[in-house]
């Protein structure tokens, strides 16, 4: 008897979280069919990608990407679209059980809203959707049905504690953060860091935003704001844990005194396939963990401001909430994307992110569109006071 497969879209393919995700699949042969891939830029390994997952749609920026793959697998059953309009009908139009969620930044925001809107399945690795529309976002899930499943490790940890758990017995969720490459480097070493030392995660092998948001520890600010949507808490009931083996990947704090964590393997793979597979668990293809070779677990809290000035000012929007958080999301991508491109230095994330949050004045968010208006808005202040900096620089050699 033939099984029903799981049909899976995977927005974001050629990335980090997308590539693992594919390779998820790959090992459980049978269980799931990839209906859909969207990627942006990396035409040749999403070409690969539709070559051994035969998607029914795929979908590119270009019109003349979009053509050429078109051209390449017009006898294999894979129809190619282009843009965000192409993007969209892909995650409306498809038939699918689980669409994964693994653009980076706003980008995201609209194809994960689409999803939802058409009552589709969520697999959430894109973190800064829920940070910045968070209170949308669980309203149209609420209304359409769809279900919402954390990829993040932390969240996924979160929500594998409270399965056949009551809310109200919850007391404390803590996210554990690695620390980051830079955590046992003295504070007045840190403002001149490079991009390659930024990018040389200790522990998890990721994306190049999230890896510097790790190092900067802004990414533990993004995903305390990410749970508070996620699980519906106060502020007061989040807390991080500085935990250099991340092995521990999240805690739920009950009533009782009682503590449950979720633990595993330092490896995405194993919250994306519980994210997959949800509400079954499937055999794990990794090796399994070993404690007994780890030996020992620690944890610190996180207490140095002037180590991680921008998780306090993350921690600052979360409690205000509102439009803070919209401005501290876009302000961080921008003074990302120019520490990436090696415009600034790593200290300087912070001066343009600090910039943006002074002057901000909060404004009140009824719809998505008030949330993109002062996206726009906070990345136009932010790349002014970017390119005062980079210019400053200029006069000065
Ligand atoms: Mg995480």
């Amino acid at each position: 008897m033939s099984k029903t497969r799981k049909r899976i879209i995977v927005l974001g393919s050629t990335g980090s979280i997308g590539s693992n995700t594919l390779d998820v699949i790959r090992h459980h042969p049978g269980e799931y069919q990839v209906v859909g891939l969207a990627a942006w830029k990396n035409i040749r390994l999403l070409s690969e990608q539709i070559q051994e997952f035969k998607p029914r749609l795929a979908a590119v920026k270009n019109r003349a990407d979009s053509l050429g793959l078109q051209k390449k697998f017009s006898k294999t059953g894979t129809d190619v679209v282009a843009g965000e309009t192409g993007l969209l009908e892909l995650v409306t139009e498809l038939e699918a059980d689980l669409v994964v969620s693994a653009i980076t930044g706003i980008a995201g925001l609209k194809p994960t809203m689409a999803a939802l809107e058409a009552g589709k399945n969520l697999a959430l690795a894109n973190k800064e959707s829920m940070v910045v529309a968070g209170q949308f976002l669980k309203k149209i899930a609420a209304r359409t049905g769809a279900r919402i499943i954390p990829v993040d490790s932390e969240h996924s940890a979160i929500f594998q504690c409270l399965q056949g758990q009551k809310k109200r017995y919850l007391k404390k969720v803590y996210l554990t953060a690695s620390g980051g490459p830079f955590f046992r480097l003295p504070v007045n070493d840190l403002a001149e860091r490079r991009v390659e030392e930024a990018l040389k995660h200790p522990r998890w092998t990721m994306g190049k935003k999230v890896t510097i948001d790790s190092a900067t520890l802004m990414n533990k600010g993004l995903e305390l704001i990410e749970a508070r949507w996620l699980f519906d808490l106060q502020p007061e009931e989040l807390q991080v844990l500085i935990h250099p083996q991340s092995i521990v990947h999240g805690l739920v704090e009950f009533q009782d005194g009682s503590v449950l964590a979720q633990l595993s393997q330092t490896d995405m793979r194993i919250p994306i396939q519980y994210a997959l597979s949800y509400p079954e668990r499937q055999t794990s293809f990794l090796p399994a963990l070993n404690l007994a070779e780890i030996a020992s677990l620690e944890f610190y809290p996180v207490d140095d401001e002037q180590r991680y000035p921008l998780f306090f000012l993350a921690r600052k929007a979360l409690q205000v909430g509102e439009s803070y958080p919209v401005m501290l999301n876009a302000a961080n991508e921008v003074a990302v994307t120019a520490f990436l491109e090696g415009k600034i230095m790593f200290g300087e994330i912070h001066s343009i992110v600090e910039y943006c949050y002074r002057q901000h004045q909060p404004v009140r968010l009824t719809s998505l569109d008030d949330v993109f208006t002062l996206d726009h808005k906070t990345r136009f202040m932010a790349n002014q006071f970017l390119n005062q900096l980079v210019n400053l620089k200029g006069n000065q050699r």
